[in-house]
């Protein structure tokens, strides 16, 4: 029931001017954005409010609390297998929940995901998983519970049951540049996570050039909350602070990066694949440990190397979208099934010596702008866009080398996107240190 005496102005206001917001006062803003009883641009200055102000750890606490139960929590108590999930905090080229949920189902984990759409600039699991023709992840509850005890693993979206508030403000904050801030990302992943019945998760939190936390230290800050908030609802959670100084593997899109995916799990993995591999079977690997399935991580990880070498995960991956609705011939053939725009530009080299940097969130923001991201929030994205790169920092090139392809169908705007990317590579004279993929983890 809204409390008539609140008003959403006197709540922005307030947020505005530095005050901290009263439990009641969020629980409010909670309910009318899951009821549509408050404005978008009411929503949008609140969010803008928080994001310049930030919250304090009992703001976020309750906005985390009113956003998970803003829908229902899932109860799969039923299935004995554990369940178990993984989140990112968002990357670019960061495709992997599409490797993760079928090599953990594959090991005997549950893994009912929830993800999301694309946000800001790095791209989203259900707009990548929808390049697949037929693929759907709008499942009702029971159709989301009938393919998790089919397969092993589902994926679906916020819906109007499970986290609507996130729902909604998910899509507003990447339409109103109001993502990079701490407390509106845990709540927004944890009221996920939260509502999906699980033993246990795993969480990705980025940094980076293309990383919404670009400052290790600030990565270490959300990923202490995320691991914080997680265990206090009983969720056993971990986090990895993983490297996003430039795109993971080489594709970055929808339909390429399902693509890449589907290749990884034939076998068919390029060398530029091998950092979503690796990042692939660990995040996978603690899943397994998490859950208490397997005590040594070693062992978690040939657990896990063993369902990508029998094709076990390749067949989950196949079973899964039928059971979702897409075509599987996509596991036979990716590339006929995941077309790419027909017109594709070179992205070239402009000089000669190493690259020491790369500008990853101009890289997703080009894509984005292509087609292959939303500028509004109903915008119907292109899955044929996309870019492929050919590179990896330290790599030594000579002018006019290939750095990469952009894949778009408007030549104009084809050009373009290549000469942002072209610009998002710094070159210098002396190869740079190696990045480390993961970096740290925090456990409680
Ligand atoms: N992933 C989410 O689900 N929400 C965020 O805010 C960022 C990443």
């Amino acid at each position: 029931m809204l409390r008539k005496t609140l008003r959403p102005q006197d709540i922005i206001r307030k947020k505005r001017d530095g005050g901290e917001l009263s439990t009641e006062e969020i629980e409010f803003f909670v309910d009318a954005v899951t009821r549509e009883q408050i404005a978008d641009y009411q929503s949008s200055a609140l969010l803008m409010a928080i994001f310049l102000n930030g919250m304090t750890d009992a703001e976020q606490t309750a906005l985390t609390d009113a956003m998970l139960r803003s829908g229902e929590i899932l109860d799969f108590s039923d299935i004995t297998q554990p369940k178990a999930d993984k989140h990112s905090t968002g990357g670019v080229g960061d495709k992997t929940s599409l490797l993760v949920a079928p090599f953990a189902a594959a090991a005997g984990v549950c893994v009912p995901m929830i993800s999301g759409r694309g946000l800001g600039h790095t791209g989203g699991t259900l707009d990548k998983l929808e390049s697949i023709p037929g693929y759907r992840v709008d499942l009702s509850l029971r159709e989301f519970r009938k393919v998790l005890e089919r397969v092993g693993f589902a994926m679906t979206g916020q819906t109007a049951q499970v986290a609507p508030a996130d729902k909604k403000l998910y899509a507003l904050r990447d339409a109103t540049a109001t993502v990079e801030t701490i407390p509106l990302i845990v709540a927004s992943i944890i009221s996920k996570k939260g509502a999906a019945g699980l033993d246990a998760m795993v969480i990705d939190v980025k940094t980076g050039s293309g990383a919404f936390m670009r400052e290790t230290d600030r990565a270490r800050k959300l990923a202490e909350a995320l691991v914080r908030t997680g265990n206090s609802l009983g969720v056993r959670t971990e986090a990895l602070i993983t490297d996003m100084n430039q795109p993971l593997g080489r594709a970055v899109g929808n339909s390429v990066e399902v693509r890449e995916c589907i290749e990884i799990l034939r076998g068919e993995s390029q060398p530029g694949d091998l950092p979503v591999l690796d990042l692939s079977i660990e995040l996978a690997a603690r899943m397994v440990t998490l859950s208490g399935l397997e005590s040594s991580l070693d062992r978690a990880r040939e657990i896990v190397r063993g369902t990508l070498d029998s094709g076990q995960a390749l067949e989950k991956f196949r079973i899964n979208v039928e059971a979702q609705g897409g075509d599987p011939r996509v596991c036979d053939n990716p590339a006929e099934f995941l077309p790419l725009t027909q017109s594709v530009f070179a992205v070239e080299s402009p000089r000669s010596g190493f690259i020491v940097k790369t500008d990853s969130t101009e890289i997703g923001q080009a894509v984005a702008a292509a087609g292959g991201g939303r500028v509004r929030m109903d915008d119907q994205i292109d899955p044929t866009v996309g870019f492929v790169s050919e590179v990896k920092i330290g790599d030594s090139l000579r002018e006019g080398d290939l750095l990469g392809r952009v894949f778009c169908g408007d030549a104009a705007l084809g050009r373009a996107t290549a000469a942002r990317i072209q610009a998002a590579y710094e070159f210098g004279n002396a190869r740079p240190e190696s990045l480390e993929l993961v970096k740290e983890v925090i456990a409680e």
